[in-house]
């Protein structure tokens, strides 16, 4: 599998208001890489990634991920593609009335992931992430970037190829975001591709990773050890 995410001449034209979301994108990211997505608000970043959640449809171009062409993907397809890719939004998105661990129990029994190994993988994540000693509490009774580490945990849990992240610390005061970016490049430096949307200057700045710039829907830059390259 060459690429984990390969775009060729990507277009996508959201039919209400004929907005021209993304023009001409094409990129690729390979096994193990990681990338931050920036650009200004309304760029076409979020867009992009819900391209590779199958979320929203090219218009043009094609397009695959985890070695699969999805530019015409049946809907039915799509819980099975999402089930090979971790997906960590700004929200967080766990479930209220659910303990840490069970919060990453439900995502194992989504995969029907059999008990045992189920176990064995909450306990792995939540430990990755430093949330395993607060296991037994509910988000309510956590912090926006203690919440933030479960929700990467529960989005690891199956061992998928790709994480894709929008805006993961958009919420988060700076040393917190720092610490989310720190776990990020962990996950990567285990073989997962991490692609990363953020407005979080100061980390993309500190790291100098590969950074993709989306502007007015087109790709405006893609350098390999970047900067952010706006005012925050
Ligand atoms: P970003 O994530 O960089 O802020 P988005 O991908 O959310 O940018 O949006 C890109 C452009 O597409 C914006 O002009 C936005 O208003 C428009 N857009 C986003 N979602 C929709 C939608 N569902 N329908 C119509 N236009 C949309």
């Amino acid at each position: 599998m060459p690429f984990v995410i390969e775009l060729k001449s990507v277009g996508v034209t959201y039919p209400t208001g004929n907005v021209t979301a993304l023009k001409d994108i094409s990129l690729h990211l390979p096994a193990g890489a990681f990338a931050f997505l920036v650009g200004p608000t309304g760029a076409g970043k979020s867009t992009l990634l819900k391209l590779l959640y199958a979320d929203v449809r090219a218009t043009e171009g094609s397009l695959s991920v985890a070695g699969r062409e999805i530019t015409r993907i049946a809907s039915k397809e799509i819980p099975a593609l999402r089930r090979q890719m971790g997906i960590v939004l700004q929200d967080y998105g766990l479930l209220p009335q659910r303990t840490v661990w069970e919060n990453v129990m439900f995502a194992c029994e989504v995969l029907g992931m059999v008990r045992k190994e189920a176990r064995l993988r909450v306990r792995e994540r939540l430990e990755q992430v430093g949330m395993l000693a607060r296991c037994d509490a509910f988000p309510a009774q956590l912090s926006g970037g203690e919440q933030q580490r479960v929700a990467i945990a529960r989005a690891l849990v199956g061992k998928p190829a790709l994480l894709i992240a929008d805006e993961p610390t958009g919420n988060l005061d700076p040393e917190t975001s720092a610490g989310i970016m720190e776990a990020l490049l962990a996950i990567c430096a285990e073989g997962t591709t991490v692609l990363v949307a953020t407005h979080d200057k100061n980390s993309v700045d500190r790291l100098r990773r590969r950074v993709i710039a989306i502007e007015r829907g087109t790709l405006a830059r893609d350098e390999a050890e970047g900067a952010y390259g706006y005012a925050e």
